[in-house]
């Protein structure tokens, strides 16, 4: 798996040309569309964190919590309809895509007879187009920090946002940058967040630049995704 090295290499690079350490910024590998076998063909090269956006194809791949490979972490990366909240409670270990105050509430329904607490992430769409999810303005994202005291098996760690389509360079930093002073106002408030999920194979470098602590990565690691015809 040729790619994950040069993915490490480029984040190595992408980070020390903006004076920070390449330590600073975590690899997500994700691996929707592609086998467990590639999982853990990056798993035997020390990739530990992983990403899928469905919950029933995170489900059908990985073995359940706590029968895991040693140390192997799963995040749900896609958007998470209501009704798909019970399941991924069960099986994530962190939702990186909570969109709205009505999901927390469906969240919080699942952890609380458990009493378990899930990480989350506030998904913010940083590109204002209209098929993202997300959080698109400053009040929605406050309401639902507001929200969290009505959650408290909801622990926020950060925030998550995927950069507009097109790859256009000059709108993908503005999308990263607002998305950090976002974040850094947060953290400002008090809260203790430290993930800042932005950029993905084709902007990974614009967004380490723009203060990403993680990145999420496919295509460059594992290849192309063929979905079918399906
Ligand atoms: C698929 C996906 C990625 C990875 O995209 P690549 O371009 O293949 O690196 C990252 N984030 C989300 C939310 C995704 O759905």
């Amino acid at each position: 798996m040729l790619g994950l090295e040069s993915v490490r290499d480029g984040i190595r690079r992408a980070a020390s040309s903006c004076g920070r350490s390449a330590g600073e910024v975590t690899l997500m590998a994700v691996s929707k569309t592609h086998p467990y076998e590639a999982v853990m063909e990056a798993y035997a090269m020390g990739q530990r964190l992983f990403g899928e956006n469905r919950v029933q194809e995170l489900a059908s791949k990985f073995p359940p919590p706590g029968q895991r490979p040693e140390g192997m972490t799963v995040c749900l990366i896609g958007h998470l309809q209501r009704n798909k909240a019970a399941k991924a409670v069960q099986i994530a270990d962190r939702i990186d895509s909570v969109d709205s105050t009505g999901l927390m509430d469906e969240l919080e329904k699942r952890l609380a007879p458990a009493d378990r607490v899930l990480d989350i992430l506030f998904e913010v769409n940083s590109s204002g187009e209209a098929q993202k999810s997300g959080f698109t303005c400053e009040e929605e994202l406050m309401a639902a920090l507001e929200h969290l005291s009505l959650t408290p098996h909801l622990r926020l760690a950060g925030l998550m946002t995927v950069g507009p389509l097109g790859g256009d360079e000059d709108r993908t930093r503005k999308a990263f940058a607002w998305t950090r002073s976002l974040y850094d106002r947060i953290r400002a408030m008090g809260y203790d967040l430290h993930v800042l999920s932005m950029g993905m194979s084709g902007d990974y470098v614009t967004a380490i630049e723009e203060g990403s602590t993680e990145v999420r990565i496919g295509t460059a690691i594992f290849g192309q995704r063929d979905y079918g015809n399906g």
